[in-house]
């Protein structure tokens, strides 16, 4: 397949608003694929270059792809720049640009799909002092050869977002749909394997190869999630649970095979490097070959543990780790087991693969209690806070383990805490002693694809922070207009707020009254913060509390 035409291809699912429709035409394009092009096509279609597991990244910001584009279009990059204003999209703003070149490209030497894979994996693999200068002749070599709408996706996909408004699931479906298979087979895979390009390629060769692969050690699977309830409302639709401390630490997958260990954290980027005595910990306690699922949490020198950020810093540390590893204490909290000894356990239930986890460490279990009665889940509970955690969590004795999928089979029981988790994608420049520095921060919900501004937040940022954060987003920055800019949305802030307000100034229709940083939520994804529907329930819930709504 040639690139150009999977930037039609694009454009046409663009302008599809149905999920049935937008998963014939990609159904309809995966037949044609060779071997090596049908899991490029299905990585790409969902914007992505990499399985979400992979350790490769493309290390490319907004600046360095519309400085590539500006040298090919020649002209500057404040021209791009401009351009993404006008449009709020890099894509089009690129698209635009090199419609209007001078000079027109080589057609005849026009790119094929597994032709750009291979460039961006060239990007991706230039390291060292001069990586970015290798980069960015790598990225004019790719707009050089591309007409303007193969640009305007190439753009998109360097930046990790389509903007087609495909996700997953219809991508999923079109698979089975393309070749003949029952949706549960290649969702099977699917959990199995955490890459749909892969899973395509089996699904092509028949049920057999789907059903036949299993999650393995050294491949990391999607963690199970947990969604927010009540004990009384679980104990009424389920009967007993499974009760465990919540932990406010950070979630790691340990997977050990013979001597070798590894770790994944909740995004899935290994941090085996950044934890030695957490492997150091998990080793001695088993000698089995196993994936768990567990919590690291600090402990302070008065055995109680430390905030969560605290956790987090030292996943992200690659020096000085041996001096970090000094300061604080960290331990694992593990309470689930996904694999044992060559078997795959997704499928049994919790209890079963508490049995199989209980047999197999000897220490750093997360304890557990299966309880019916609410007032002794209620005392666990208090316990819980007492002892410095967030909550407990109630999870359903005989549940699976289901990657990547949030419902009631685990839920979270914490102290109504007003805080939420949107997407930061701006900021506005700061004045006086923080004029250096990004002072406040524009914020967002997501609404069936798309981000929608809730306002800003500033207050509750320390001055550290504010310079921790400024190296956070510098090179996130996609456009600048007077004294604001935008970001490529990538990070998520957790903030709180005393009210949510209906407000005309901002697109979700909501703003939120006295907005407070709290922390950054580097394990959370922007495909994980709130959506629109849960600010309107909040909405709905606080008039109800107040007595009567206010406009
Ligand atoms: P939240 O991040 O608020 O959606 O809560 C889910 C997170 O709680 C998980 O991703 C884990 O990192 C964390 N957690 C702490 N203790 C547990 C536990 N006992 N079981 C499952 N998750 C836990």
């Amino acid at each position: 397949m040639e690139f150009a035409e999977f930037a039609v291809l694009c454009e046409q699912l663009e302008a599809l608003a149905g999920r049935l429709e937008m998963r014939d035409l990609v159904a309809s394009a995966l037949p044609t694929l060779n071997e090596v092009e049908l899991p490029v096509f299905v990585r790409f279609v969902q914007g992505k270059v990499f399985p979400d597991w992979s350790p490769e990244k493309l290390g490319v910001g907004p600046m360095l792809l519309y400085e590539a584009a500006a040298y090919v279009a020649g002209r500057k990059k404040a021209d791009v720049v401009r351009l993404v204003n006008e449009t709020g999209d890099a894509g089009l703003a690129i698209e635009r640009l090199l419609a209007r070149r001078q000079q027109s490209a080589f057609f005849d030497e026009a790119l094929s799909l597994a032709e750009v894979h291979a460039l961006l994996v060239r990007v991706a693999g230039a390291s060292g002092v001069q990586s970015q200068q290798a980069k960015m002749r790598l990225l004019r070599q790719g707009f050089g050869a591309m007409t303007p709408q193969e640009a305007r996706y190439f753009a998109r996909l360097v930046l990790a977002e389509l903007r087609i408004g495909i996700g997953e699931g219809t991508v999923r479906d079109a698979i089975a749909l393309a070749f003949g298979m029952d949706v549960k087979y290649v969702e099977h895979a699917q959990q199995a394997l955490n890459d749909l390009g892969e899973v395509a390629l089996l699904a092509r060769k028949g049920e057999d190869a789907l059903s036949s692969v299993w999650i393995h050690p050294f491949r990391p699977v999607r963690m199970m999630l947990a969604q927010q309830g009540t004990i009384a409302e679980q104990l009424a639709d389920y009967g007993p649970v499974a009760v465990e401390y919540k932990y406010d630490g950070s979630r790691i997958q340990f997977h050990r095979v013979g001597k070798v260990c590894r770790i994944w954290s909740r995004r899935l980027e290994e941090v085996t490097h950044a934890l030695p005595e957490i492997v150091e910990a998990l080793r001695a306690a088993t000698d089995r070959d196993v994936i768990l699922d567990g919590e690291v949490v600090a402990i302070g020198a008065d055995g109680r543990p430390l905030p969560f950020q605290t956790v987090l810093r030292r996943f992200r540390r690659k020096h000085g780790v041996a001096a970090a590893r000094e300061a604080i204490a960290l331990v694992p909290r593990m309470f689930d087991c996904l694999y044992a000894d060559g078997e795959t356990l997704l499928d049994r239930p919790l209890s079963e693969r508490r049995h199989v986890l209980e047999g197999l460490l000897t220490d750093h279990l997360a304890p557990q209690k299966v309880l019916g009665d609410e007032g002794e889940i209620r005392a666990v509970y208090e316990q819980a806070l007492r002892d410095g955690h967030e909550g407990v969590m109630l999870k359903l004795p005989d549940s699976p383990y289901t990657p990547g999928a949030r419902g009631r089979a685990w839920v979270k029981i914490k102290p109504e805490v007003e805080t939420l988790d949107l997407a930061v994608i701006g900021a506005e420049w700061g004045e006086g002693r923080r004029a250096k520095h990004f002072g406040s921060y524009q914020l967002a919900v997501q609404d069936r694809g798309k981000l929608l501004s809730v306002g800003r937040v500033a207050t509750g940022i320390t001055d550290e922070q504010l310079g921790d954060l400024h190296t956070l987003f510098k090179d996130l920055v996609m456009a600048e207009s007077g004294n604001s800019v935008t970001f490529e949305p990538h990070v998520v802030f957790e903030v709180g707020y005393s009210e949510i307000q209906k407000s005309p100034n901002y697109a979700s229709g909501y703003a939120l009254r006295f907005p407070r940083f709290v922390r950054v939520r580097d394990d959370k994804g922007i495909d994980e913060i709130e959506s629109l529907g849960s600010i309107e329930t909040r909405y709905r819930r606080q008039a109800t509390q107040n007595g009567a709504g206010r406009d």
